[in-house]
């Protein structure tokens, strides 16, 4: 099997790459386990040396590794390199705390010494998706590898360039051989890979279905998942809203890696009173933006990362449509055969529309309008998912009751919703499970080891 790189924003092939044999991944499935057995024992001040090489070198060629990403998935290179340096920012953060978040924790109890020792479970495997490339794949790996784990990544069949990347990166910091391995490989080969007796515990991010799918071969196996699915994020605007920083992060936290993020906000939820106004800032600037080639500083929006994205949010739009819902802001494809899709707004969104029961995955943003902030807060809960969210007031006290009863697993008052390495990152609902970043991410896959000493 083939697994190619193609350009989303010109349809050219890049680069074709042959997928690992079930025979190559079996090898690196027991070189892992090899490189595990001396990994574990390696100190932390060793690890950090190591991650911290990391971070230099992402710093240093964050131009170059932004190129990898944005001829791959589309992004805007500057977008890229900005990614490429949180990477950076995620591997210190590690570097400088993991000796610290799995440190035996003494409990008193009848014993003479009772402690909680966490220890690393051994290979992972990562599933990864390509809407950020690199800081999916270091989200996972900074945290496992200062553990004392191993890891394997399964990366998006769409981004292999990006995967052989961070590969290399690691390598070039000085890690020994096989702590972290790059398996070339479709969705199809995933089964046998968590099958195998040496892999202990597997993270996916991506759709609900991929994760679905895997946790149920997980299961099956008795081995841990960290889940990290899709989400429909609300942004709440009530009547004492700064409309004017509302509106410009509402488009910011939209339109960020056109539209392709999780935690991007999807559905806009405002209060009647001031909609009209908050609307028509929002549609102004989400109108102003400029797309083009990603390569180009001006760009502020590229392609979708794939045609076939950008086909099945225009259906979502259609049927949307279809059923009721009104175009504010018009977009989308133009009619041409690419991955291209300019921003668009729909009002008047309401449940059995697939803006508002599904996840869209690129710049459209669905409005509801509601009386005040109850009602707010009953249709931002109306949802399957339950990733993250936002609210606008000027009342702070306000918007921390709205962000305490808001079902996700991250509420922002008066901020865009991001992820940062010191604070936990994941979801409630179908957006999925466990915690990603800070130190409840380090602990994921760890034993968490009851020590009993009479
Ligand atoms: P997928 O969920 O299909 O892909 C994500 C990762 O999972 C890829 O590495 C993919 O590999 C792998 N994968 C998919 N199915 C399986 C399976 N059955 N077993 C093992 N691995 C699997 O996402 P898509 O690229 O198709 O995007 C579709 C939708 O998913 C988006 O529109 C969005 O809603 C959601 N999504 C959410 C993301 C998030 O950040 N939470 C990120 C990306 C997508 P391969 O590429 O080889 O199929």
């Amino acid at each position: 099997m083939a697994i190619q790189s193609i350009n989303p924003a010109t349809g050219e092939v890049i680069k074709t790459f042959q997928a690992d044999s079930p025979e190559e991944v079996t090898a690196k499935v027991e070189a892992a386990e090899k490189a595990f057995q001396q990994w574990k024992e390696v100190s932390f001040d060793e690890r950090a040396k190591y991650m911290h090489k990391q971070a230099d070198i992402l710093e240093q060629e964050a131009e170059k590794y932004g190129r990898i990403i944005t001829l791959e998935m589309g992004k805007p290179l500057k977008d890229a390199i900005a990614e490429v340096k949180k990477c950076a920012k995620a591997c210190r953060y590690y570097a400088d705390h993991a000796a610290e978040f799995m440190e035996d924790e003494l409990i008193e109890t009848e014993a003479s010494k009772s402690m909680i020792a966490y220890e690393p479970l051994g290979v992972v495997l990562a599933i990864m998706p390509w809407n950020f490339p690199f800081w999916q794949a270091y989200r996972f790996l900074a945290p496992a590898l200062m553990a004392g784990n191993v890891g394997l990544l399964k990366h998006a069949s769409n981004v292999p360039q990006c995967a052989l990347a961070v590969e290399e990166i690691v390598r070039r910091s000085g890690f020994p051989e096989n702590v972290f391995q790059t398996l070339l490989i479709g969705s199809k080969e995933v089964e046998a890979v968590i099958e195998s007796p040496i892999v202990k515990a597997v993270t996916l991010t991506g759709s609900e279905g991929a994760g679905a799918q895997v946790a149920g071969i997980a299961g099956r196996e008795i081995k841990k998942t960290v889940l990290e699915l899709g989400g429909s994020d609300a942004f709440i605007v009530l009547e004492d809203a700064d409309l004017d920083k509302a509106a410009e992060v509402a488009v910011k936290s939209r339109m960020v890696n056109t539209g392709q993020s999780c935690i991007a906000a999807k559905r806009f939820i405002v209060v009647e009173s001031i909609a009209d106004a908050f609307l028509d800032k929002m549609k102004e600037k989400m109108a102003s933006l400029k797309t083009g080639d990603p390569l180009t500083e001006e760009t502020d929006y590229g392609p979708l990362a794939r045609k076939d994205l950008a086909e099945d949010l225009e259906k979502q739009v259609q049927k949307s449509v279809a059923k009721g819902a009104e175009i504010v802001l018009d977009g989308g494809r133009n009619g041409d055969d690419s991955a291209y899709f300019k921003p668009m707004i729909l009002k008047n969104v309401k449940p059995g529309m697939p803006a508002y029961d599904e996840e869209m995955f690129g710049p459209v943003a669905a409005i509801m309008v509601v009386k005040d902030e109850a009602e707010a807060i009953k249709i931002a809960n109306d949802s399957r998912f339950g990733l993250g969210g936002a609210v606008w007031t000027q009342d702070k006290e306000k918007g921390l009751r709205v962000a305490r009863k808001v079902e996700t697993g991250a509420m922002f008052v008066n901020a865009l919703v991001a992820s940062t390495p010191e604070m936990p990152f994941g979801g409630v609902k179908k957006s999925g499970y466990g915690r990603e970043l800070s130190y409840l991410g380090i602990r994921e896959f760890v034993n968490q080891k009851s020590i009993w000493v009479a």
